[in-house]
C-alpha cells in the first residue's frame, strides 16, 4: 500500500474507468456500452450509494474519460488547477464514512450525486494525497506498443510499465527473443 487504501483502490478504479474507452488495438472495444454496462461496472466495483439508472449518467461517465486520462499526463502547477477544479466543480465537502468491511475512510460528495460527479470528485482527493507526497510519477500510461492504456505504479519499486492487459508479457516475449538472437549469433 503505498497511500491510504481508499486512495490507492480510487486511483486504481480512475485508471480503469479511463481505460473502458476504445483505444487503439484493433480488438479494443468500448467497454461501456450502455446503461447495463455501467450499472454492471458500479457492481463490480462496489460502489454504495445511488446506482446509475439513466442514459444522461452513461454519457456523463464517457465524457468524464478524456479528462481523466489528461490528469495521468498534466504535472506540476497544471495538475493542482485541474485537480482544484475537479474538487471545486463537484462540491468536494470531504466527510469520513465506513461501509461494508472499509475501515474508515473519505467521501467528499452526497450519496446521490450522479455518478460521474461522484468519480471526478474521488479522484480529485486521491490526487491530493498523491501530489502532497509528491508521487505523481506514479500516474503513467502503458509502455506497450500500440496501447494508451492508464496504470497507477503502486509498486516497491516504482517498476511497473506496463498495464493489466497483455502488454508485460508482449514485452517479454520480444525482450527475450531479442536475448536469444543475440545469444544465437
Ligand atoms: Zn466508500
Ligand atoms: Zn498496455
Amino acid at each position: 500500500m503505498v497511500f491510504t487504501a481508499d486512495t490507492d483502490l480510487t486511483l486504481a478504479h480512475a485508471a480503469a474507468v479511463a481505460n473502458t474507452g476504445p483505444g487503439l488495438g484493433a480488438e479494443d472495444r468500448e467497454q461501456l456500452a450502455d446503461l447495463g454496462d455501467l450499472q454492471a461496472w458500479f457492481d463490480r466495483w462496489e460502489w454504495t450509494g445511488r446506482r446509475p439508472s439513466t442514459r444522461a449518467e452513461l454519457d456523463a461517465v464517457r465524457a468524464l474519460r478524456p479528462r481523466l486520462r489528461r490528469l495521468w499526463t498534466l504535472r506540476d502547477d497544471a495538475l493542482v488547477e485541474e485537480v482544484n477544479a475537479l474538487l471545486a466543480e463537484g462540491g468536494a465537502l470531504p466527510r469520513l464514512v465506513r461501509h461494508g468491511d472499509i475501515g474508515w475512510h473519505v467521501h467528499a460528495t452526497s450519496d446521490d450525486a450522479p455518478i460521474a460527479e461522484r468519480i471526478s470528485v474521488e479522484v480529485g482527493m486521491a490526487l491530493v494525497d498523491v501530489i502532497r507526497a509528491d508521487e505523481v510519477d506514479r500516474l503513467r500510461v502503458c509502455a506497450g506498443e500500440d496501447c494508451e492504456d492508464l496504470l497507477v505504479d503502486l509498486s516497491r519499486n516504482r517498476s511497473r510499465k506496463f498495464c493489466d492487459g497483455t502488454c508485460g508479457t508482449r514485452a517479454n516475449v520480444a525482450a527475450y527473443r531479442a536475448r536469444k538472437a543475440a545469444a544465437d549469433s
